[in-house]
């Protein structure tokens, strides 16, 4: 059984565990501590001479242990860890790798933006945001200290691709450290360590999760990165619930049927939307006239299901058409099985100057869909009566 296998068989069989009872899938240990036998059982579990489980929040529970392994197999990482969330994986990548220095190349999450322009400098770590077309000066800020290079592709809300091997290559002649937010693609359409990424972050609350009904996080990469943030991980306390790591580890068996949707009706309605009188741009990476169409259809196997659409007239006008859907939701997550939409400005960058939201080239008329798993038809006859 080492021979590799393919993603769909790892995400139903990858890392789980099997007990003494042939469950079909690793059980839910919902205990916070475990017994042992004797001390001699107990010191050689703490002094890691024998693999066991011993305490929940230092992540040595089976369950948190078989989601990890499965976690690690889909993005071809010899190691991974579980979060609370995906701020909390971030947070714990940034504070570990990132003491020297944080430089993020292009957009990203709204949460991440905050914690790198406003509560990391507090701590004294220096950070630096360069939008996508300015990734050029990323050489002149990596030569000194070692940095950690961080990004989001596609990004959000504007789905620009960037290419990870060219970041990648140029990060490590300088000796710094890359990490790739791989939310918006998941693992079943991009896997950034093939293309030379250091460490994969993850809101396992979007794709992976699958549901809206969970909120989780992750990291995937070598042992010797994830050593020094799984004890980060363990005093700060932002280990995954048991609880949470089940129905996890239950999402992840469906990723790639999922996602495999996901993709053919985004596309769909990229397709549908892209011409019609109202909208001025569709942005959605598979589109050939997008301008990571060629990076994309390298580095990605999918080209995934968000689509943002910028609509003619003013934001009241973007506004009116998101109140007027009926299927779709208004709602600011992504990647469940609803198709949701949002307006950029009202929810992730609400909190940015209305110039610096023109910088990022996020416009006022943007809407931001996440294509659920609904019947494309119905989804295109949604916006369609939306945008009236
Ligand atoms: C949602 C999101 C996060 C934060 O994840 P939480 O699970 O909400 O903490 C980070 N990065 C991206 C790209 C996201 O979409």
């Amino acid at each position: 059984m080492k021979e590799k296998q393919g993603l769909s068989t790892l995400c139903v069989h990858g890392g789980e565990l099997k007990d003494a009872h042939g469950a079909p899938h690793t059980p839910l240990y919902n205990t916070t501590t475990f017994a042992f036998d004797s001390t001699a059982d107990l010191l050689d579990v703490v002094e890691g001479r024998k693999a066991g489980a011993l305490y929940t929040r230092y992540g040595s529970n089976p369950t948190i242990q078989s989601l990890e392994a499965k976690l690690a197999l889909l993005e071809g990482a010899e190691s991974a860890l579980a979060f609370g969330s995906g701020m909390a994986a971030t947070a714990a990548l940034f504070l570990t790798h990132g003491r020297d220095g944080v430089v993020c190349v292009g957009d990203a999450y709204g949460g991440t933006l905050n914690l790198l322009e406003k509560q990391l400098p507090l701590l004294g770590i220096p950070t630096q945001l360069l939008l996508s077309q300015e990734a050029g000066r990323l050489a002149s800020l990596l030569s000194g200290s070692k940095k950690l290079v961080f990004f989001e592709t596609p990004t959000n809300p504007a789905l620009e691709i960037i290419d990870i091997r060219a970041i990648a290559s140029l990060a490590h002649d300088f000796g710094a450290l890359v990490a790739v937010d791989n939310t918006f693609a998941s693992p079943a359409n991009q896997r950034p360590l093939a293309w030379g990424a250091d460490i994969v972050v993850h809101s396992a609350t979007k794709y992976l999760g699958g549901h809206s009904d969970l909120t989780a996080g992750a990291l995937m990469g070598s042992e010797a990165l994830l050593a020094p943030i799984r004890a980060w991980r363990s005093n700060l306390g932002q280990t995954i619930a048991p609880e949470t790591a089940q129905l996890l580890a239950r999402s992840l068996r469906t990723l790639v049927v999922r996602v495999e949707r996901h993709n053919e009706n985004a596309e769909a309605v990229a397709r549908a939307l892209r011409g019609h009188e109202r909208v001025k741009t569709v942005y959605y990476p598979g589109l050939d006239d997008h301008p990571g169409y060629e990076v994309a259809r390298r580095q990605m196997l999918g080209f995934g299901g968000m689509v943002t659409v910028d609509v003619r007239g003013y934001a009241a006008d973007a506004a009116q058409v998101v109140d007027r859907l009926r299927l779709i939701k208004i709602a600011p997550s992504l990647g469940g099985v609803e198709s949701l939409a949002t307006q950029p400005m009202t929810t992730t960058h609400h909190g940015l100057s209305v110039a610096e939201r023109a910088r990022r080239g996020i416009t006022d008329t943007m809407i931001r869909l996440s294509i659920g798993l609904e019947d494309r038809d119905d989804l295109v006859s949604d916006l369609r009566q939306a945008l009236g």
